[in-house]
Protein backbone atom coordinates (compact mmCIF):
# COMPACT_ATOMS: atom_id res chain seq x y z
CA UNK A 1 0.00 0.00 0.00
CA UNK A 2 1.34 3.18 -0.92
CA UNK A 3 0.92 6.31 0.90
CA UNK A 4 0.95 10.12 -0.63
CA UNK A 5 3.46 12.13 1.67
CA UNK A 6 1.09 14.96 1.34
CA UNK A 7 -1.41 13.68 3.81
CA UNK A 8 1.04 13.48 6.42
CA UNK A 9 1.04 15.51 9.37
CA UNK A 10 3.39 18.62 9.28
CA UNK A 11 7.41 18.10 10.98
CA UNK A 12 9.38 20.60 11.58
CA UNK A 13 13.79 20.47 10.26
CA UNK A 14 14.80 23.59 11.50
CA UNK A 15 17.23 21.93 14.28
CA UNK A 16 19.19 20.46 11.52
CA UNK A 17 21.75 22.94 9.89
CA UNK A 18 24.46 20.37 9.36
CA UNK A 19 24.56 17.15 7.09
CA UNK A 20 26.43 14.13 6.63
CA UNK A 21 27.11 12.31 3.45
CA UNK A 22 28.58 9.14 3.33
CA UNK A 23 29.82 8.22 -0.55
CA UNK A 24 31.38 10.65 -2.92
CA UNK A 25 29.89 9.44 -6.08
CA UNK A 26 27.38 10.64 -8.43
CA UNK A 27 24.46 10.90 -6.05
CA UNK A 28 27.22 11.22 -3.01
CA UNK A 29 28.43 15.21 -4.79
CA UNK A 30 24.61 15.75 -6.11
CA UNK A 31 22.92 15.48 -2.38
CA UNK A 32 25.60 17.89 -1.15
CA UNK A 33 25.31 20.12 -3.83
CA UNK A 34 21.75 20.66 -3.18
CA UNK A 35 22.11 20.49 0.67
CA UNK A 36 25.02 23.23 0.43
CA UNK A 37 23.22 25.39 -1.93
CA UNK A 38 20.08 25.60 0.27
CA UNK A 39 22.03 26.75 3.35
CA UNK A 40 23.23 23.95 5.11
CA UNK A 41 26.61 23.22 6.44
CA UNK A 42 27.52 19.64 4.77
CA UNK A 43 30.14 17.55 5.30
CA UNK A 44 30.89 14.74 2.88
CA UNK A 45 33.05 11.72 2.99
CA UNK A 46 34.57 9.41 1.09
CA UNK A 47 37.00 6.08 1.53
CA UNK A 48 38.89 7.09 -1.98
CA UNK A 49 40.80 10.71 -1.54
CA UNK A 50 40.21 10.59 -5.40
CA UNK A 51 36.81 10.23 -5.09
CA UNK A 52 36.16 13.30 -2.37
CA UNK A 53 38.55 15.75 -5.28
CA UNK A 54 36.37 14.72 -8.37
CA UNK A 55 33.52 15.27 -6.24
CA UNK A 56 34.33 18.70 -5.55
CA UNK A 57 35.13 19.52 -8.85
CA UNK A 58 32.16 17.75 -10.26
CA UNK A 59 30.55 20.19 -7.61
CA UNK A 60 32.17 22.95 -9.68
CA UNK A 61 31.06 22.61 -12.61
CA UNK A 62 27.53 21.78 -12.08
CA UNK A 63 27.19 25.39 -9.88
CA UNK A 64 28.56 26.66 -13.02
CA UNK A 65 25.70 25.23 -15.19
CA UNK A 66 23.24 26.68 -12.73
CA UNK A 67 24.73 30.24 -12.87
CA UNK A 68 24.60 29.69 -16.57
CA UNK A 69 21.10 28.87 -16.28
CA UNK A 70 20.28 32.10 -14.10
CA UNK A 71 19.00 29.72 -10.90
CA UNK A 72 22.03 30.93 -8.89
CA UNK A 73 24.78 33.79 -8.77
CA UNK A 74 28.55 33.73 -8.62
CA UNK A 75 27.95 34.64 -4.69
CA UNK A 76 25.67 31.72 -4.19
CA UNK A 77 28.38 29.23 -5.84
CA UNK A 78 31.38 30.35 -3.35
CA UNK A 79 29.10 30.22 -0.60
CA UNK A 80 27.62 26.83 -0.72
CA UNK A 81 31.38 25.50 -1.92
CA UNK A 82 32.69 26.84 1.51
CA UNK A 83 29.57 25.07 3.38
CA UNK A 84 31.30 21.95 2.12
CA UNK A 85 34.34 20.01 3.98
CA UNK A 86 35.43 16.98 3.02
CA UNK A 87 37.25 14.07 4.61
CA UNK A 88 38.33 10.15 4.26
CA UNK A 89 37.04 10.14 8.75
CA UNK A 90 34.16 9.48 10.45
CA UNK A 91 35.05 11.77 12.95
CA UNK A 92 33.47 14.95 10.58
CA UNK A 93 30.10 13.87 11.55
CA UNK A 94 30.82 14.29 15.27
CA UNK A 95 28.57 17.47 14.91
CA UNK A 96 25.89 15.94 11.94
CA UNK A 97 22.12 16.33 12.70
CA UNK A 98 21.85 14.13 9.75
CA UNK A 99 23.79 12.01 7.92
CA UNK A 100 22.74 10.08 4.54
CA UNK A 101 24.40 7.39 3.67
CA UNK A 102 25.16 7.18 -0.12
CA UNK A 103 27.89 4.67 -0.60
CA UNK A 104 28.23 1.78 -3.01
CA UNK A 105 24.92 -0.06 -3.69
CA UNK A 106 26.14 -3.30 -1.57
CA UNK A 107 23.80 -4.02 1.52
CA UNK A 108 27.10 -5.47 3.23
CA UNK A 109 28.84 -2.18 2.51
CA UNK A 110 26.47 -0.32 3.92
CA UNK A 111 26.01 -2.02 7.11
CA UNK A 112 29.60 -1.90 7.81
CA UNK A 113 29.27 1.72 7.03
CA UNK A 114 26.69 2.22 9.43
CA UNK A 115 28.09 0.09 12.15
CA UNK A 116 31.27 2.58 12.00
CA UNK A 117 29.57 5.57 11.81
CA UNK A 118 26.76 5.29 14.60
CA UNK A 119 29.21 5.68 17.76
CA UNK A 120 30.53 9.45 16.22
CA UNK A 121 26.78 10.47 15.95
CA UNK A 122 24.96 12.74 18.74
CA UNK A 123 21.94 10.38 19.80
CA UNK A 124 19.54 12.68 18.13
CA UNK A 125 20.81 12.68 14.75
CA UNK A 126 18.89 11.47 11.92
CA UNK A 127 20.33 9.05 9.67
CA UNK A 128 19.42 8.24 6.27
CA UNK A 129 20.39 5.49 3.31
CA UNK A 130 19.64 7.16 -0.06
CA UNK A 131 19.59 3.55 -1.34
CA UNK A 132 17.66 2.21 -4.58
CA UNK A 133 16.74 -0.37 -3.45
CA UNK A 134 17.55 -2.43 -0.20
CA UNK A 135 15.62 -2.79 2.42
CA UNK A 136 15.02 -0.04 4.89
CA UNK A 137 14.23 -2.32 7.43
CA UNK A 138 17.04 -4.51 7.55
CA UNK A 139 19.41 -1.45 7.40
CA UNK A 140 17.86 0.22 10.03
CA UNK A 141 18.41 -2.58 11.75
CA UNK A 142 22.19 -2.23 11.89
CA UNK A 143 22.36 0.86 13.22
CA UNK A 144 22.00 1.85 16.80
CA UNK A 145 18.81 3.99 16.06
CA UNK A 146 16.28 2.24 14.03
CA UNK A 147 13.22 4.90 14.78
CA UNK A 148 15.66 7.65 13.65
CA UNK A 149 16.62 5.59 10.34
CA UNK A 150 14.63 6.03 6.99
CA UNK A 151 15.24 5.71 3.25
CA UNK A 152 16.02 9.08 1.61
CA UNK A 153 16.09 8.14 -2.26
CA UNK A 154 17.37 11.06 -4.39
CA UNK A 155 17.36 10.99 -8.20
CA UNK A 156 20.26 11.24 -10.64
CA UNK A 157 21.26 14.14 -11.41
CA UNK A 158 20.12 15.58 -8.21
CA UNK A 159 20.66 19.20 -8.21
CA UNK A 160 18.14 18.48 -11.62
CA UNK A 161 15.77 16.08 -10.34
CA UNK A 162 12.51 16.94 -8.48
CA UNK A 163 11.67 14.01 -6.40
CA UNK A 164 12.99 12.62 -4.08
CA UNK A 165 11.35 9.17 -2.77
CA UNK A 166 11.04 8.57 1.35
CA UNK A 167 10.81 5.37 3.11
CA UNK A 168 9.98 4.11 6.62
CA UNK A 169 11.54 1.01 8.07
CA UNK A 170 9.08 -0.85 10.61
CA UNK A 171 11.29 1.06 13.45
CA UNK A 172 10.78 4.68 11.70
CA UNK A 173 9.67 6.75 13.96
CA UNK A 174 6.12 9.09 12.53
CA UNK A 175 8.63 12.21 13.95
CA UNK A 176 11.70 11.00 11.88
CA UNK A 177 9.80 10.58 8.61
CA UNK A 178 7.81 14.17 9.15
CA UNK A 179 11.21 15.83 10.41
CA UNK A 180 12.86 14.67 6.76
CA UNK A 181 9.63 15.18 4.76
CA UNK A 182 10.08 19.06 6.01
CA UNK A 183 13.75 19.08 5.08
CA UNK A 184 13.00 17.58 1.77
CA UNK A 185 10.84 20.67 0.84
CA UNK A 186 13.28 23.40 2.00
CA UNK A 187 15.79 21.63 -1.04
CA UNK A 188 13.47 22.33 -3.41
CA UNK A 189 12.28 19.00 -4.04
CA UNK A 190 9.18 17.34 -3.84
CA UNK A 191 8.91 13.71 -1.71
CA UNK A 192 6.92 10.90 -2.59
CA UNK A 193 5.94 8.55 0.42
CA UNK A 194 6.92 4.75 -0.34
CA UNK A 195 6.44 1.43 1.36
CA UNK A 196 9.91 -0.68 2.18
CA UNK A 197 9.34 -2.98 -0.66
CA UNK A 198 11.92 -4.01 -3.18
CA UNK A 199 13.10 -1.27 -4.93
CA UNK A 200 10.33 1.33 -3.64
CA UNK A 201 8.16 3.15 -6.67
CA UNK A 202 10.56 4.33 -9.62
CA UNK A 203 13.26 1.90 -9.94
CA UNK A 204 10.22 -1.34 -9.07
CA UNK A 205 8.93 0.28 -12.30
CA UNK A 206 12.27 1.70 -14.11
CA UNK A 207 14.96 -1.12 -14.06
CA UNK A 208 12.59 -4.13 -15.22
CA UNK A 209 12.16 -1.80 -18.07
CA UNK A 210 15.89 -0.66 -18.54
CA UNK A 211 16.70 -5.21 -17.83
CA UNK A 212 13.96 -5.75 -20.79
CA UNK A 213 16.14 -3.76 -23.14
CA UNK A 214 19.53 -5.23 -22.34
CA UNK A 215 17.32 -8.17 -23.16
CA UNK A 216 16.23 -6.82 -26.15
CA UNK A 217 19.50 -6.22 -27.63
CA UNK A 218 21.08 -9.74 -26.08
CA UNK A 219 18.39 -11.64 -28.14
CA UNK A 220 19.32 -9.36 -31.31
CA UNK A 221 15.83 -8.07 -31.58
CA UNK A 222 17.63 -4.34 -31.85
CA UNK A 223 21.20 -2.40 -31.57
CA UNK A 224 22.19 -0.26 -29.30
CA UNK A 225 21.10 2.95 -31.22
CA UNK A 226 18.11 1.22 -32.62
CA UNK A 227 16.73 0.38 -28.64
CA UNK A 228 17.12 3.96 -27.60
CA UNK A 229 16.12 5.67 -30.82
CA UNK A 230 12.66 3.78 -30.63
CA UNK A 231 12.23 4.42 -27.09
CA UNK A 232 13.11 8.45 -27.64
CA UNK A 233 11.31 8.56 -30.45
CA UNK A 234 8.25 5.98 -29.92
CA UNK A 235 7.59 6.31 -26.32
CA UNK A 236 9.13 10.10 -26.22
CA UNK A 237 11.30 8.79 -23.27
CA UNK A 238 14.13 11.75 -22.69
CA UNK A 239 16.66 8.88 -22.66
CA UNK A 240 16.81 5.69 -24.36
CA UNK A 241 17.20 3.21 -21.44
CA UNK A 242 20.45 1.87 -22.04
CA UNK A 243 21.48 5.37 -22.55
CA UNK A 244 19.78 5.52 -18.73
CA UNK A 245 21.38 2.41 -17.62
CA UNK A 246 24.71 3.95 -18.63
CA UNK A 247 24.43 6.90 -16.86
CA UNK A 248 22.78 5.12 -13.74
CA UNK A 249 25.98 2.56 -13.42
CA UNK A 250 25.08 -0.87 -14.84
CA UNK A 251 26.75 -1.90 -11.14
CA UNK A 252 24.08 -0.06 -9.59
CA UNK A 253 21.02 -1.32 -12.03
CA UNK A 254 22.46 -5.07 -11.75
CA UNK A 255 22.53 -4.71 -7.84
CA UNK A 256 18.74 -3.26 -7.96
CA UNK A 257 17.76 -6.37 -10.29
CA UNK A 258 19.28 -8.69 -8.17
CA UNK A 259 17.44 -6.79 -5.23
CA UNK A 260 14.05 -7.66 -6.93
CA UNK A 261 14.75 -10.83 -7.58
CA UNK A 262 15.98 -11.76 -4.28
CA UNK A 263 13.56 -9.89 -2.54
CA UNK A 264 10.14 -10.30 -5.11
CA UNK A 265 11.50 -14.34 -5.84
CA UNK A 266 9.39 -13.93 -9.16
CA UNK A 267 11.92 -14.85 -12.40
CA UNK A 268 10.40 -11.86 -14.17
CA UNK A 269 13.25 -9.80 -12.31
CA UNK A 270 15.84 -12.23 -13.61
CA UNK A 271 18.77 -9.89 -14.29
CA UNK A 272 19.88 -10.32 -17.92
CA UNK A 273 23.27 -12.43 -18.81
CA UNK A 274 24.69 -9.52 -20.91
CA UNK A 275 23.73 -7.18 -18.11
CA UNK A 276 25.97 -9.52 -15.30
CA UNK A 277 28.38 -9.65 -17.98
CA UNK A 278 29.21 -5.83 -18.75
CA UNK A 279 29.34 -5.79 -14.91
CA UNK A 280 31.98 -8.53 -14.75
CA UNK A 281 34.23 -7.12 -17.35
CA UNK A 282 34.29 -3.73 -15.22
CA UNK A 283 32.19 -1.72 -17.97
CA UNK A 284 30.14 0.32 -15.65
CA UNK A 285 28.68 2.95 -17.88
CA UNK A 286 29.36 6.55 -18.05
CA UNK A 287 31.35 6.41 -14.98
CA UNK A 288 34.03 4.01 -16.72
CA UNK A 289 33.25 5.46 -19.79
CA UNK A 290 32.53 2.17 -21.24
CA UNK A 291 28.79 0.45 -21.48
CA UNK A 292 26.53 0.01 -24.03
CA UNK A 293 28.00 3.38 -25.17
CA UNK A 294 31.87 4.01 -25.14
CA UNK A 295 32.14 7.96 -23.86
CA UNK A 296 36.28 7.85 -24.86
CA UNK A 297 35.64 10.62 -27.83
CA UNK A 298 34.13 13.83 -28.00
CA UNK A 299 30.33 11.85 -28.95
CA UNK A 300 29.08 8.65 -26.67
CA UNK A 301 29.47 5.88 -29.45
CA UNK A 302 27.25 2.44 -29.60
CA UNK A 303 29.04 -0.53 -28.69
CA UNK A 304 26.61 -3.06 -30.11
P1 LIG B 1 29.04 5.64 -7.22
O1 LIG B 1 29.68 4.36 -7.60
O2 LIG B 1 29.10 6.81 -8.14
O3 LIG B 1 29.63 6.14 -5.81
C1 LIG B 1 29.74 5.35 -4.67
C2 LIG B 1 30.80 5.97 -3.78
O4 LIG B 1 30.80 5.29 -2.52
C3 LIG B 1 32.22 5.86 -4.35
O5 LIG B 1 32.83 7.14 -4.42
C4 LIG B 1 32.93 4.94 -3.34
O6 LIG B 1 34.32 5.28 -3.16
C5 LIG B 1 32.12 5.23 -2.07
N1 LIG B 1 32.26 4.21 -1.04
C6 LIG B 1 32.28 2.85 -1.18
N2 LIG B 1 32.46 2.26 0.01
C7 LIG B 1 32.55 3.27 0.93
C8 LIG B 1 32.75 3.30 2.33
N3 LIG B 1 32.91 2.17 3.02
N4 LIG B 1 32.80 4.50 2.96
C9 LIG B 1 32.66 5.65 2.26
N5 LIG B 1 32.48 5.69 0.91
C10 LIG B 1 32.43 4.51 0.26
O7 LIG B 1 27.53 5.27 -6.86
P2 LIG B 1 26.24 6.23 -6.91
O8 LIG B 1 25.61 6.12 -8.25
O9 LIG B 1 26.58 7.57 -6.35
O10 LIG B 1 25.28 5.43 -5.91
C11 LIG B 1 25.37 5.61 -4.50
C12 LIG B 1 24.06 5.17 -3.85
O11 LIG B 1 22.99 5.94 -4.39
C13 LIG B 1 23.71 3.70 -4.10
O12 LIG B 1 23.05 3.20 -2.98
C14 LIG B 1 22.75 3.79 -5.28
O13 LIG B 1 21.87 2.72 -5.36
C15 LIG B 1 22.00 5.08 -4.94
N6 LIG B 1 21.36 5.75 -6.07
C16 LIG B 1 21.95 5.76 -7.29
C17 LIG B 1 21.32 6.41 -8.35
C18 LIG B 1 21.96 6.45 -9.71
O14 LIG B 1 21.28 6.83 -10.69
N7 LIG B 1 23.22 6.12 -9.85
C19 LIG B 1 20.09 7.04 -8.16
C20 LIG B 1 19.52 7.04 -6.87
C21 LIG B 1 20.16 6.38 -5.83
Amino acid sequence: MTVTANRLPQGDSSAIRTVGIVGAGQMGHGIAHVCAVAGYSVKLVDVAEEALAKAVSAIGKNLDRQITKGRITEDDKSLALGRIETSTGYAVFADADLVIEAATENEGVKKQILAKLCPVLKPETYLASNTSSISITRLGAATDRPGRFMGMHFMNPVPMMGLVELIRGIATAEETFATIRDLVGRLGKTPVSAEDFPAFIVNRILLPMINEAVYTLYEGVGSVESIDTAMRLGANHPMGPLELADFIGLDTCLAIMQVLHDGLADSKYRPCPLLVKYVEAGWLGRKTRRGFYDYTGEKPVPTR
